[in-house]
């Protein structure tokens, strides 16, 4: 701490000092961390409306106003100028494994399997999956399903701050029959419709989110490749469904059904499912009684690009894929409704390249508005959130994505332009670069200590990204550190926000009475 601190005092004086005089007398003090006015060129706010000259009012974690009015910006706030870029709604991954799977993998052939390893294990190393997802704008993530409920531990651990990543929903481990093969869920595992309304009471009681229900579950990898039909593989019958749909929705949750061939995914639209995954080879019928009853579809179309370019099962894989969008193209013609969905499974299956979804969206006859809309709008009504995410308007959470150029002309703006994020009021990207840097660097290991995570707010300090030092700040202070509270005093107090500096120099003595520098601090705080 001592030589980082040197090194900080040093360049306050000489470099910073000037920049905290303007910020300071700029930006005011009490409501510089609450809220911010953001300016985008450009507004795509997922109702429709495109606004030029765009400003966004965020107080706290949501969205306060939205105007292309000067005077809609409060006094003394902190504004950030995007106005080189176009802003959309925070995007929401509907299908993701984002606390790992990868524990379960295995041989399916044999039943009752154990886990091949711990799946808080996958959880510990999907961190930097969770990351990722910010990275590219995914502020929201829909899981799918996960061994042991490590994606309510996940889930609870962003929401604690503890990790950073996207908002999660989750279901916990999907329901299975007895027949389904491969590792043993107890916990999920149900026949008949008593046990399944058991089963589904259940999870809703442990904390899941939503449900998800492996209908029929397709072939087993290990039974070779199959390209025949999915028709023998239904694994719930339909009152088994109808069981699972009732009870989830009598205790208001959505119900996610995982469904190969046309037999299931019958069954589980006639039970009322609100979303089918993967759904390939759905007859029209299906598709037509989809569109009626407004049942989502999420084919995960780019999972089986992906997996052909990877895995095994090359051949089936491209049969699959070239299924799924035959498929897809028909549902579109019938009009039912897409959500995205990628199935990227945590710490590296597909992680960072989810979006990739959207433009096989608009390969298959989407308009680029209608594939955003899959994983803003969309995706926020199939999580019953349609009041509070998927768009940019007053009351609904702060979820800002700043990207180049024009995502309604083309949707690979949205995949690769990604420039500046926002979850819940809080900047999540470009914010940390450095941080990213220096996990590259140091790749053995998978959480930076206390000093390097202090270097690199100094780092930012440096280069004048003082907001972001502060965050970096913040994030290090979890749980308690004094030198870190010392340091965030430090980049307030370089930022005019003389209370906050002295309520985290004061945090810091608290923490150490032996912080002389702290104490120092103080002092010259309080005399001023
Ligand atoms: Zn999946």
């Amino acid at each position: 701490m001592k030589k980082l601190l040197t090194t900080a005092c040093l360049f306050v004086v000489t470099i910073v000092a000037p920049v905290s005089f303007n910020v300071s007398t700029v930006l005011g003090q009490q409501n510089f961390s609450q809220t911010k006015a953001i300016r985008f060129g450009k507004l795509v706010d997922g109702s429709g409306k495109v606004l030029t000259n765009a400003i966004v009012v965020v107080e706290g974690d949501r969205i306060k106003s939205v105007s292309t009015s000067e005077s809609s910006i409060p006094a003394n706030v902190q504004v950030v100028d995007l106005s080189r870029y176009t802003g959309i709604p925070g995007l929401i991954d509907v299908h993701m494994h984002l606390a790992g799977t990868h524990g379960g993998t295995g041989s399916g052939r044999v039943p009752n399997q154990v886990l091949s390893r711990s799946p808080v294990i996958d959880m510990f190393l999907s961190q930097g999956a969770a990351r990722k997802m910010l990275d590219i704008g995914i502020t929201t993530v829909r899981d799918v399903g996960a061994y042991q409920f490590t994606d309510l531990a996940m889930r609870d651990l962003i929401n604690m701050g503890a990790i950073v990543g996207p908002r999660m929903f989750v279901s916990g481990p999907g329901l299975r029959t007895s027949s389904a093969l491969g590792v043993a869920v107890p916990e999920a595992t149900a026949d008949g419709p008593v046990e399944v309304t058991r089963v589904v009471r259940r999870l809703i009681a442990a904390g899941v989110d939503n449900i998800k229900v492996f209908g029929s579950i397709g072939p087993v990898p290990d039974m070779g490749c199959p390209t025949a039909s999915f028709t023998q593989s239904a694994a719930f019958t339909y009152d088994e469904l109808k069981a699972a749909v009732d009870t989830a929705h009598s205790l208001g949750k959505k119900i996610a059904v995982h469904s190969y061939g046309p037999d299931g995914a019958r069954d589980a639209v006639r039970a009322g499912a609100d979303s089918i995954e993967h759904g390939l080879d759905m007859d029209d019928a299906t598709l037509a009684e989809m569109a009626r009853r407004g049942t989502f579809y999420v084919p995960t179309i780019y999972n089986n690009v992906y997996s052909a370019e990877r895995g095994s099962c090359k051949e089936m894989r491209i049969g699959w894929h070239s299924r799924t969008v035959e498929t897809v193209k028909r549902a579109l013609k019938a009009g039912v409704k897409f959500a995205m969905g990628s199935d990227g499974n945590a710490p590296t299956w597909m992680i960072g390249e989810n979006t990739r979804e959207l433009g096989w969206f608009v390969k298959v006859g989407m308009t680029p508005e209608q594939a955003l809309a899959t994983a803003t709008t969309n995706a926020a009504a199939l999580l019953g959130k349609e009041k509070e995410l998927g768009k940019i308007a007053p009351g609904y959470f702060a979820d800002l994505v700043a990207v180049e150029g024009d995502p309604l002309k083309d949707i690979d703006v949205v995949i690769n332009n990604v420039r500046w994020v926002m979850k819940g009021g809080a900047v999540v990207f470009p914010a940390l670069e450095p941080y990213r840097e220096l996990k590259e660097k140091r790749s053995d290991t998978y959480e930076l200590d206390e000093d390097e995570m202090n270097d690199v707010g100094y780092k930012l300090l440096r280069m004048k990204k003082v907001n972001e030092a502060i965050e970096i700040f913040k994030l290090t202070a979890f749980p308690k550190s004094y030198s870190v509270y010392d340091s965030l005093g430090e980049a307030y107090m370089v930022n005019g926000d003389k209370e906050l500096a002295i309520k985290n120099y004061q945090k810091s003595v608290e923490l150490n009475p032996q912080n002389t520098n702290g104490i120092e601090m103080l002092k010259k705080l309080q005399a001023k």
